[in-house]
């Protein structure tokens, strides 16, 4: 039975998607995401992403500080300001994993944002890629 739910609330959500993106019919989606598509070797590890927390949308329920300080890396500070409860990212912690964002209950409150990039590394190029084609530097 448990598994029947979880099968409905997947059609539901499914659904749900199509209707908000203002698609028809499962052909209207299929294989769209194929061009998008490139060989993870090819992934630019330099990219990353932080979490951004928009003060004013923030009804201080203290949920992605809860998910950042339990299950990712502890990369939102929880203070007081002003007698209120005050969630703050920490940019040089935040791992950019996206969590927070989705466990906040208010749409758009925490977004993520993509930081410059410098260059390309993929993981053909990576130090920690022990195939890596380039040789790691001396001393
Ligand atoms: S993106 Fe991940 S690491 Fe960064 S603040 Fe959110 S939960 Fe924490
Ligand atoms: S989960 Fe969203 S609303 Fe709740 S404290 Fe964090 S940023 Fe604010």
């Amino acid at each position: 039975h448990y598994g029947f739910r979880i099968v409905e609330d997947m059609i539901d959500g499914l659904s749900n998607w199509m209707d908000e993106k203002g698609f028809e019919t499962i052909a209207d989606v299929t294989g769209r995401a194929i061009p998008n598509f490139v060989n993870w070797n090819q992934l630019n590890l330099k990219f990353k992403t932080l979490a951004s927390i928009d003060q004013d949308a923030c009804i201080k329920c203290g949920l992605c500080y809860i998910a950042c300080e339990d299950t990712s890396h502890q990369a939102i500070s929880k203070t007081l300001l002003n007698g209120e409860r005050h969630y703050e990212v920490i940019d040089e912690e935040c791992v950019g994993c996206n969590l927070c964002a989705h466990v906040c209950p208010v749409d758009d409150c925490i977004t993520m944002v993509p930081q410059p990039v410098e260059g390309v590394q993929t993981w053909n190029e990576h130090p920690n890629n022990p195939m890596c084609k380039i040789p790691a530097k001396a001393g």
